[in-house]
């Protein structure tokens, strides 16, 4: 029988009979599940909820707080497998990936269950005798946590986290396309005992609930990582009433190729970059701008490499590459991979829908490679958010940081090099948040502040000791003794 999954809204599942349904990109045959589809009601009452449970939640100490998450991050590791198999089926990644991101998420919820004991302020020397001046956190209040299907756990774990023990009660509205591994989180926080009304979970339309998010009275600040348009709307109604607001959008990510690079390890840092999560990280690299001198070559080692991915079932041993997560954006991906062909023209592999066998109950785009991409051609400028790759020609060093600067986007970018001075030229010059040398230029950790630069991203960074920035605000004291 299929389960159907409840919104949760002041400590309990609310059920009701609107429901949308959760179906395997990889196997459009299976229902993964059922969920229940929030009205804007939902959301003012879940905001209500979250507003009357503040008062609690924000003076229970950090440590307890953190007890809270700990103890649901103890609950997801033991339904691990279970919770990692949910993913593969909803989204399509593969399994191996799946479960690096649920335990990615796990980790996220003990760093910051233990940056409950932390919680640093400022304590700082005053000019003036007898004076202790010091600055304190304290939580800005109800907060919207909008979240996309990409990452469907551990975008919902990185900001839940830092949101919660800072002291703050929410309302998550999950991704359509994969609300059941944000909903896994939420059940796991249940169970852990957070009081009633601190979370608040309601699936369902977007475009719908969005409007009454950002219109809802207690709410205090939105976190949003979606698209620009949706993005950039937000943010014009979120500025109408002065909400705090954290924006991670979409790229247009370049990886340098230098001829000085290893150059085994260049071609399969790109190919990882490009495919792996079927090219829908918004880390992942849809330009790689490679040095004359090795162009050519290169370019063939990389059809050749491209060519041995193992499209299929992410449940299945040895897939490397799932499908895309639903029609509209393998639609999306096809429409792109036609005006790559009329601008660049014909990939060098790929560039077809797969609909062999059990491929043809899924949304399967073959792995695709365009060469001699100019500047200028469409799918060197626009986001794809698939397995599409644009490899483009650079000059020299000089030209290739000019490729790869020259476009409004500014998320993650890459160099493979073996140069020291080039690799500091880059890391100085390169106009991204997010740089890696000598690796894939997706594949980020909690640990550190994560997020984009120019149109990319907008307000303070999330991850890491700077999550705490946007999800908290200081109280300035000056006591004289
Ligand atoms: P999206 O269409 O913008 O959706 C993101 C979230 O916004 C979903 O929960 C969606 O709900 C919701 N939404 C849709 N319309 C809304 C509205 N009018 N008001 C408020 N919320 C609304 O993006 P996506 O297709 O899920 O994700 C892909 C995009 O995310 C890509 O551009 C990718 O680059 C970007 N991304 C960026 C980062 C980053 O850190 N920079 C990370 C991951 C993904 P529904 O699902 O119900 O439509």
């Amino acid at each position: 029988m299929t389960e159907t999954f409840a919104n949760y809204i002041d400590g309990a599942w609310v059920k009701s009979a609107a429901v949308f349904e959760n179906r395997n990109p990889a196997n459009t045959g299976e229902l993964v599940g059922c969920f229940v589809k929030g009205q804007a009601q939902d959301v003012e009452e879940a905001a209500a909820a979250a507003a009357a449970a503040l008062p609690g939640w924000s003076t229970m100490s950090g440590p307890a707080r953190g007890n809270i998450l700990y103890r649901a991050a103890d609950i997801l590791d033991k339904r691990f497998e279970q919770v990692a198999a949910d993913m593969t089926r909803e989204e399509g990644k593969t399994l191996p990936e799946a479960k690096g991101e649920v335990r990615r998420s796990i980790n996220i919820l003990r760093y910051f269950a233990g940056e409950g004991s932390r919680m640093p302020g400022m304590l700082v020397p005053s000019e003036r005798d007898r004076v202790h001046m010091f600055a304190l956190r304290k939580p800005i209040g109800v907060v919207g946590l909008i979240t996309p299907w990409n990452f469907p756990s551990a975008i919902p774990a990185w900001k839940l986290a830092p949101a919660l023990i800072c002291g703050n009660t929410v309302v998550l509205k999950p991704a359509s396309a994969a609300p059941l591994s944000a909903w896994r989180i939420v059940e796991a926080l249940h169970e852990a005992g957070i009081p009633k009304g601190v979370v608040n979970f309601v699936a369902g339309s977007g475009g719908e609930l969005g409007q009454a998010l950002v219109g809802a009275k207690p709410l205090k600040a939105v976190s949003f990582t979606g698209s620009c348009e949706i993005g950039n709307w937000l943010h014009a109604e979120a500025s109408k009433r002065r909400l705090r607001i954290q924006l991670e959008m979409g790229g247009k990510n370049p990886t340098i190729v230098l001829a000085d690079a290893d150059f085994t390890s260049a071609v399969e840092n790109v190919v990882n970059a490009s495919f792996f999560s079927t090219g829908q990280k918004c880390t992942a690299t849809s330009r790689a701008i490679v040095e004359d001198a090795i162009y050519d070559r290169f370019v063939a080692a990389v059809v050749e490499r491209t060519r041995r991915l193992k499209v299929g079932n992410g449940m299945e041993p040895g897939i490397e590459i799932g499908p895309c997560v639903d029609q509209a954006q393998m639609e999306t991906v096809l429409r792109y991979v036609e005006i790559g062909r009329k601008e660049a023209g014909e990939p060098l592999c790929g560039g077809s829908r797969l609909t062999e066998g059990a491929l043809a109950k899924g949304y399967f785009v073959e792995p695709t490679v365009f060469a001699d991409v100019l500047e200028e051609h469409t799918i060197a400028r626009e986001e794809i958010f698939g397995p599409v790759l644009a490899i483009m020609r650079a000059a020299d060093f000089e030209d290739a940081m000019r490729i790869a600067n020259n476009i409004p986007f500014g998320l993650s970018s890459s160099i493979q090099t073996t140069s020291l001075s080039r690799t500091f030229e880059y890391i100085y010059r390169a106009e991204a948040g997010l740089l890696t040398v000598n690796l894939p230029s997706a594949g980020v950790e909690y640990q550190l502040p994560f997020g984009g630069s120019k149109d990319s991203s907008f307000g303070p960074k999330e991850q890491g000791p700077a999550a705490l920035e946007f999800y908290s605000d200081y109280k300035t004291v000056y006591l004289k003794y």
